[in-house]
């Protein structure tokens, strides 16, 4: 049904003149990734050049298991999606289409947005198509397994906000991409000036957040490629260094 939807709607943007598409209205894309994939920073990037927010899903969940019955969040919809979050069950959350009903009602999500921590399963993916005309893209980021292990083991943070720096710098000997160290010179956060950077190797959070990531990549693959709506990029730097190509291989892909 939204297929035809969609040829309706490149109809009429292409029929209007000589002018060049650029991106749908309300873009709405995913960026999927494995762990230390510069996921957030590119995303971050995007989302300013499109004029959308950034939303997680693991936050939205967050803020109404906390703000349920408060505020903006007086009403039985919140309170009932509350006691399905506090019970936890996965099979639940997806077949009551929680993280579906929560994008629809959100008032900035309305003209678009880029999610990075959802679908988590192809009955997620689903849900997702069912809102306005469907996504417009589900990204996939990628780089070599043992590269990004190696940049687990130069891994620092900082402890006040959360800025992540590398010490050295990390090379693939395969594919000879690289990483340049960006820890900063006088030992202050970039970011915020804290003097707390530590040590951030976590080597089982990596492993779990690995195995996440395989368990899900396959069939949100498969399922997006199918639909069309696959942009698959190797990236071969780390931070920024690759937006640009990011971003024109999705504006040549992106799906109206
Ligand atoms: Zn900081």
């Amino acid at each position: 049904m939204y297929g035809l939807g969609r040829l309706l709607h490149k109809r009429v943007t292409t029929a209007g003149g000589n002018y060049l598409r650029r991106w749908p209205d309300t873009p709405r894309i995913l960026v999927f990734g494995p762990p230390n994939v510069p996921t957030e920073k590119l995303s971050q990037r995007l989302a300013i050049d499109l004029g959308v927010p950034i939303i997680s899903m693991e936050k939205e969940f967050e803020r109404v298991q906390k703000m349920a019955g408060r505020k903006e969040y007086d009403h039985p919809f919140y309170t009932k999606v509350k006691e399905i979050l506090d019970e936890g069950d996965q099979d639940t959350i997806t077949k009551e289409k929680i993280g579906l009903k929560l994008l629809r009602i959100a008032e900035y999500a309305q003209e678009g947005f880029i999610l990075n921590d959802f679908p988590h399963s192809v009955a997620d993916a689903e849900s997702l198509e069912e809102l306005g005309g469907g996504m417009n893209a589900f990204v996939h980021l990628n780089m070599p397994e043992l590269f990004l292990a190696q940049i687990e083991s130069a891994k620092y943070e900082c402890g006040d906000c959360g800025a992540v720096y590398q010490r050295e710098d990390v090379i693939d000997e395969e594919t000879g991409i690289t990483q340049n160290a960006n820890y900063p010179e006088d030992g202050f956060c970039d970011n915020c000036g804290s003097i707390h950077i530590r040590p951030a190797t976590d080597p089982e959070a990596f492993e779990n957040a690995l195995q996440a990531y395989s368990q899900r990549k396959e069939e949100l693959l498969d399922f997006y490629n199918y639909l069309g709506l696959l942009v698959d990029i190797d990236l071969r730097k780390g931070g920024l260094e690759d937006y640009e190509r990011v971003k024109s291989n999705l504006q040549f892909n992106i799906k109206f």
